[in-house]
C-alpha cells in the first residue's frame, strides 16, 4: 500500500478502477499530492482490498467486472464499514448520482472530469473523515476495537496495538460473527492473491488474538477453532465446539 516516497502517515486511498489508463492517471496524481495508493483492478479485488486495507478513502468506479461499485459500497456499509467514497461514474445521470448516493457513497463524480477537481473532492473527503460515526469502533469481548488507530483497549484500559494482520483477522471474524469463517476466506481478504501463508501463520495471529481477547486464551470462549475448516467469532462466551 505504501510506495517509495509516501510518508508513513500519508492518508491511504484504495483505487479500484478497471480502465488501466485511467488507473495509472489518478495513481500518478494522487501519489503527486502525498499520498499512499493502492489499485484494484476489478470489483472483486477491490472489495477484497477494502475489507483487508486500511484505507482511508475509496475511490470506486460503478462499472467493474466482477462486482459492481454500488454492490460493492451497500456490502462495506452493510458491514458497518464508514471509510468515505467517491464514486466515479462514466454515467451522469440522475439517477445513478441518486443511486450512488443511497448505496452510501459521500460522493460522485462523472467521468470525464477534470483532475483538480477531483483531487479537490478527494482533500475535502479527507478531511471530513469518516461521517458515520464510530463504525470503525467494536466493542469485542469487552475490550474497545478501535480499527482507525489499530488498537484494542483491554477492560482493564491497557491500550494494546494490532498488527496488519491480526486487526484483518479480527475485523473479519467479528463482521461475520456467529458463522464458521473458512481459512480459504481469511487468506483471500486478509493476505489477498499476492500471498500464501502456511496454516501456521494463520493460527499464530489467532493466537495472539486470543492472548489480547480472551479471558483464558487456553480455553478460548470467543474466537473458536473449528478444526479442519476455519475459525468462528462469538460476541457471548461460548464453550468450545464438540
Ligand atoms: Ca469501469
Amino acid at each position: 500500500m505504501s510506495p517509495a516516497g509516501a510518508r508513513p502517515d500519508a492518508p491511504r486511498i484504495l483505487v479500484v478502477e478497471d480502465e488501466a489508463v485511467m488507473a495509472e492517471v489518478l495513481r500518478d496524481n494522487l501519489e503527486a499530492e502525498g499520498y499512499a495508493v493502492e489499485v484494484a483492478p476489478d470489483g472483486l479485488q477491490g472489495e477484497a482490498a477494502w475489507r483487508r486495507g486500511a484505507a482511508d478513502l475509496v475511490v470506486l468506479d460503478v462499472m467493474l467486472p466482477g462486482r459492481d461499485g454500488f454492490a460493492i459500497c451497500e456490502r462495506r456499509r452493510a458491514a458497518g464499514d464508514a471509510t468515505p467514497v467517491l464514486f466515479l461514474s462514466a454515467r451522469g445521470e440522475a439517477e445513478d448520482r441518486v443511486r450512488g448516493l443511497a448505496a452510501g457513497g459521500d460522493d460522485y463524480l462523472t467521468k470525464p472530469f477534470h483532475l483538480p477537481e477531483f483531487l479537490l473532492r478527494v482533500e475535502a473527503l479527507l478531511r471530513r473523515g469518516a461521517p458515520r460515526g464510530h463504525a470503525h469502533r467494536l466493542q469485542v469481548a469487552g475490550c474497545d476495537v478501535d480499527l482507525r488507530a489499530w488498537t484494542l483497549t483491554r477492560p482493564d484500559g491497557t491500550l494494546e496495538h494490532l498488527g496488519e494482520r491480526e486487526r484483518g483477522i479480527l475485523r473479519l471474524l467479528v463482521e461475520r460473527a456467529g458463522e464458521v469463517v473458512p481459512r480459504d476466506d481469511i487468506l483471500d481478504e486478509v493476505w489477498g492473491d499476492d500471498a500464501f501463508p502456511s496454516s501456521r501463520t494463520i493460527d499464530n495471529v489467532v493466537m495472539r488474538l486470543r492472548r489480547l481477547l480472551e479471558p483464558d486464551p487456553s480455553t478460548p470462549v470467543h474466537l473458536h477453532t473449528v478444526w479442519g475448516v476455519g475459525y468462528r467469532f462469538t460476541p457471548e462466551p461460548e464453550g468450545p465446539l464438540k
